[in-house]
């Protein structure tokens, strides 16, 4: 289905515009937000929904986040807890997601939950994410905007350098911030469940909810569709914990020392998070195996690692 024309938009009002009016007529927009540039359709619009899935070649049964310009908004779509509404309250706009039970007459398509009786939202931080929902005026699905299975674009680049000819328009702001997708968290019952680590580390979760939040593999009950172990890959081998490289290998610095490129030479894992995918993206071109040193299982830490064990997962 390469037959699309994908245009190479800026953030100025008209570009934005241009891009909202893509949306209602059903297009596909890479946008971007402080965690990983998205892939935007009209929420409500199947048609629109199905292009989305076709076009990252993404299983169906995976659900989509769905991105909302105000906290407000979510009650329209869901049902938020007292401890929900709290860490929307503490945590939106930004890198967090909320699984919730659907409301009635949320108006979403159902393709967009994958029938589950839950969906995931978020109200993202980033300027430009924050304007086009204005201008749009609506939900919007936006899984990351990448092949379903490879490594997330972090720049307008890696986007086209993906889907270009699958979707209708990229939305260019250069570089993501936070450079790791949101933290998903779902409830069972009153529990919180981390379902996926991601851009706001699991302390202050916890700390806003007085209380420990639970693990998704700790056999809870609750459905987490998407958690598959080989997500976010390069083409080449990638391994972890890797102190050196071995001959014939690149190597992913952290920290000082040496490597072909590093996360961080300072060692600050904000800054890693952020170049992570960007590397992975630049190492993954050579074509070579990948070695990684250890990255600290700390604040952004746990999120980073839970991508590189995923990136280093044996292909299903
Ligand atoms: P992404 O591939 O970055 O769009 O990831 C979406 C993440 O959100 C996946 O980890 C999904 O499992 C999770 N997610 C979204 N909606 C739901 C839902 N209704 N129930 C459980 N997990 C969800
Ligand atoms: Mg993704």
């Amino acid at each position: 289905m390469d037959d699309r024309e994908t245009q190479h938009l800026g953030t100025t009002a008209p570009d934005l515009a241009r891009a909202a009016e893509l949306l209602r007529q059903g297009g596909l927009v890479a946008f971007p937000t402080e965690t990983v540039y998205g892939l935007g359709a009209d929420a409500r619009q199947g048609r629109a929904v199905a292009d989305l899935f076709a076009a990252k070649g993404r299983p169906a049964f995976n659900p989509l986040i769905v991105h909302l310009a105000d906290m407000a908004d979510a009650a329209q779509y869901a049902d938020l807890s007292d401890d929900a509404a709290r860490l929307a309250q503490a945590f939106w706009p930004g890198a967090l997601t909320l699984v919730l039970p659907l409301a009635r007459d949320h108006g979403l398509s159902e393709l967009v939950t994958a029938g589950l009786a839950t969906v995931g939202l978020r109200v993202p931080a980033h300027p430009v994410a924050r304007a086009l929902l204005a201008a749009f005026g609506g939900p919007l699905a936006g899984p990351s905007a990448n092949p379903s299975g490879r490594i997330s674009p972090t720049t307008a680049q890696h986007v086209l350098a993906g889907l270009s000819g699958r979707i209708d328009a990229v939305i260019d702001a250069g570089p993501c911030p936070v450079g790791v997708e949101s933290t998903v968290v779902g409830f069972d019952g009153e529990t919180p469940i981390l379902l996926r680590p991601g851009g706001v580390p699991l302390d202050p979760l916890e700390a806003a909810l007085g209380r420990r939040f639970s693990s998704w593999d700790d056999g809870r009950a609750i459905s987490a569709p998407g958690q598959l172990r080989s997500h976010y890959a390069p083409r080449v081998r990638v391994r972890l914990n890797a102190e050196a490289p071995e001959p014939g290998e690149v190597y992913l610095g952290f920290g000082s020392g040496t490597g072909d490129l590093n996360l961080s030479p300072s060692g600050d894992l904000s800054e890693a998070a952020a170049r992570l995918f960007a590397c992975l993206h630049q190492l993954d071109a050579l074509g070579r195996p990948i070695a990684v040193a250890p990255i600290p299982e700390t604040g952004l830490g746990q999120a980073i690692n839970d991508r590189l064990r995923r990136a280093a997962a044996p292909r299903t």
